[in-house]
C-alpha cells in the first residue's frame, strides 16, 4: 500500500515506519521534527519535513491508500500546564488530516491513541468497553479524535482503527526512544545506568499496590508496530475500531527498576518522590479484542526482553 506516516521520524513512528518498510509498503514520512529526528526515518522511506497542519493537504493530493497518525504532542504534564497546545496540537492537526483525507478519498486510517483516554479505572485490566474519563488534557485530546473518527467512518466510510497503547517500551534496532525532555520511566532508569543522570525518583510509594509503587503494563514496541500493521489490513470501510494494546501484565516501579539493575549490572540508585499529579495507581490492559479480532500475538512480553532492547539502544547512542 502506498502509506503516509505523520510524526515517522517520532519513537513509536519510526519504529512502525521501519515495520512497513520491511513488509514492502510504499512509506511516506512526514514530521516537521518538533520531537522527531531526521536520522530515524528508515531508509526506503521518503521523508516530507514540514507541519502536519500546513502540508497535509498537498501531500494526500498525490494518491495514499491509507494514513498511519502518530503526530502529536504527548506529555500528560505539559498538556496540565498548557493545554492550548494539546487542543491545536493534536486535535485542530488531527481535524485537518481527516478534512484531507476525506478531499482526498484516503480511505484508510490508523490512529495512535492511548490509555490516558480511560483516567483512572474502575476495573482492571481495562477493557476497550470501559469508561472514557481522561484525568489531563492529553488524554481528552486524544478521546476527542477518536470521537472525530469514529463520525467520519460513519458519515464519511473511513476505514478506521485507534491503538490504545499502554506503557509503550524497548526498542527495534537503531530505532528507539530519545525525548529532549525524557519523563518515562525506562529511559529515564537507563540514563542513570549509562551515567547521564544520578538517580531515578520513585514518584509515590504509598499507592495501593504490592509495593506502594505504581503499576503498569510494558508493551515491546515491536509488538506495538506488528498490531499497526495487522490495524492496517483489517480497517473496515465505515467501522471505527478500537483496540487497547499491552502485554496484559503489570509492573511496579520497583520491579522496573530491579530489572534495569539486573539486565545493566548497574545499582540505579533509586530515591522516594512525591506522587506525580494525574498518576493512576494501576493501569493494566486487557488485549484480548486486539487478539481475537485482529490475531495479534504479542511476543516480546518479558520485561528483561524490553529494558534489554531498550538498553542496548541507550548504550549504542552513549557509546
Ligand atoms: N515514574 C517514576 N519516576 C520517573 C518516571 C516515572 O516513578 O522518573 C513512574 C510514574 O509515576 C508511573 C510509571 O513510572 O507510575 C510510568 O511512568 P511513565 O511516565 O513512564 O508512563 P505513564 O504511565 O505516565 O504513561
Amino acid at each position: 500500500m502506498k502509506l503516509l506516516v505523520t510524526g515517522g521520524a517520532g519513537y513509536v513512528g519510526s519504529v512502525c515506519a521501519a515495520h512497513l518498510v520491511d513488509a514492502g509498503h510504499d512509506v511516506t514520512v512526514l514530521d516537521d521534527l518538533s520531537t522527531g529526528h531526521k536520522d530515524a526515518v528508515p531508509d526506503g522511506a521518503r521523508f516530507v519535513e514540514a507541519d502536519l497542519a500546513d502540508a497535509v493537504d498537498e501531500v494526500l493530493a498525490d494518491g495514499f491508500d491509507g494514513v498511519l497518525h502518530f503526530a502529536a504532542k504527548s506529555l500528560v504534564g505539559e498538556s496540565v500546564q498548557r493545554p492550548e497546545l494539546y487542543w491545536n496540537g493534536n486535535v485542530v492537526t488531527s481535524f485537518r488530516l481527516l478534512e484531507a483525507m476525506r478531499r482526498h478519498r484516503t480511505r484508510r486510517l490508523v490512529f495512535s491513541s492511548t490509555a490516558a483516554t480511560y483516567g483512572e479505572p474502575e476495573q482492571v485490566p481495562i477493557r476497550e468497553d470501559a469508561p472514557t474519563r481522561p484525568t489531563n488534557p492529553y488524554g481528552a485530546s486524544k478521546l476527542a479524535i477518536d470521537h472525530a473518527i469514529g463520525s467520519y467512518a460513519v458519515a464519511h466510510g473511513l476505514a478506521a482503527v485507534s491503538l490504545r497503547y499502554f506503557n509503550v517500551a524497548g526498542a527495534h534496532g537503531r530505532f528507539g526512544e530519545r525525548h529532549t525532555v525524557e519523563t518515562h520511566l525506562i529511559p529515564i532508569v537507563l540514563q542513570v545506568a549509562s551515567g547521564t543522570r544520578e538517580a531515578v525518583q520513585v514518584y509515590g510509594e504509598d499507592w495501593p499496590t504490592p509495593d506502594g509503587t505504581c503499576v503498569r503494563d510494558y508493551i515491546h514496541v515491536d509488538d506495538l508496530a506488528d498490531a499497526h500493521l495487522l490495524a492496517l489490513e483489517h480497517a473496515q470501510p465505515g467501522r471505527h475500531a478500537i483496540y487497547n494494546l499491552g502485554s496484559g501484565s503489570g509492573f511496579s516501579v520497583r520491579e522496573v527498576v530491579e530489572a534495569c539493575r539486573a539486565v545493566t549490572g548497574h545499582p540505579i540508585p533509586a530515591v522516594a518522590a512525591p506522587r506525580r499529579a494525574g498518576d493512576p495507581a494501576v493501569l493494566i490492559a486487557s488485549s484480548e479484542a486486539a487478539k481475537a479480532e485482529l490475531g495479534w500475538r504479542p511476543s516480546r512480553t518479558d520485561l528483561a526482553t524490553i529494558v534489554g532492547d531498550a538498553w542496548e539502544f541507550t548504550r549504542s547512542r552513549t557509546a
